[in-house]
C-alpha cells in the first residue's frame, strides 16, 4: 500500500481517498480533498496560501533540510526481495520516524525561542506608554514627577474638554431633533 501526498497541501492521501487528476501529458496530480482540487482548478499558487505545506516551508516554518526527510524519496533502483532486508527496513523506518519527530520538535522550540520575552517587552512598552489609562494608584512611578503631573493635568483637561464638547453636541442634536419634529408636525 502506497500512501500518496496531496499535490496542493502535501497531506497524505490514502488509497481510494481524495481525487486524482491525470493531465493529458500523463502527469498525475493527487488531491486529498475537494478543497485542494478546487484551489488547483482555480490555478492558485500553493506557496501563497498559508494553510499549505509549500507556504510553511517557503516561510521557514518547517524543517526543510534534514537527512531524515530524504528517506521518503522514491528510488528507481530495483532490489531483490530478501526477508532480512524487509525486517531491517521496517525497524529502520520506525527509528528514522522517531529521530525525525525529535528533530522537528527541536526545530519548533528553536523557532519559538524568545517569543515570550519579546511579548513581555512589548507589553511593558504598552503599559509605559499608556500610563494615563490606568487608575492613579496603579500607575508605576516615573522618575520625572513634574512631567507626569503636567501630563495628568493635561489629560484631565482634555477629558473635561471632550466632555464639554459632548454636552454641546448633545444639546445641538436635541435642538435639531426638536426642530425636525416641529417641522414634521407642521407638515402634518
Ligand atoms: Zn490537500
Amino acid at each position: 500500500m502506497r500512501i500518496g501526498t496531496c499535490h496542493f497541501c502535501s497531506r497524505p492521501v490514502y488509497p481510494s481517498k481524495g481525487i486524482t487528476f491525470i493531465r493529458n501529458d500523463a502527469k498525475e496530480f493527487r488531491f486529498c480533498r475537494s478543497k485542494c482540487h478546487k484551489n488547483f482548478k482555480m490555478k492558485r499558487n500553493p506557496r501563497k496560501l498559508k494553510w499549505t505545506k509549500a507556504f510553511r516551508k517557503a516561510a521557514g516554518k518547517e524543517m526543510v533540510v534534514d537527512t531524515t526527510l530524504t528517506f521518503a524519496a522514491r528510488r528507481h533502483v530495483p532490489t531483490r526481495y530478501s526477508r532480512d532486508l524487509v525486517a531491517k527496513t521496517l525497524t529502520a523506518m520506525q527509528r528514522i520516524e522517531e529521530i525525525r519527530r525529535k528533530r522537528e520538535r527541536q526545530f519548533y522550540l528553536k523557532r519559538m525561542a524568545g517569543n515570550k520575552a519579546r511579548q513581555r517587552e512589548a507589553d511593558r512598552k504598552l503599559v509605559a506608554e499608556n500610563q494615563h489609562l490606568l487608575p492613579p494608584d496603579q500607575r508605576t512611578v516615573v522618575p520625572e514627577k513634574a512631567e507626569e503631573v503636567s501630563d495628568m493635568e493635561m489629560s484631565g483637561m482634555e477629558e473635561s474638554e471632550s466632555e464639554r464638547e459632548k454636552e454641546l453636541v448633545k444639546v445641538k442634536v436635541k435642538g435639531r431633533k426638536a426642530k425636525v419634529t416641529d417641522g414634521a408636525m407642521d407638515l402634518d
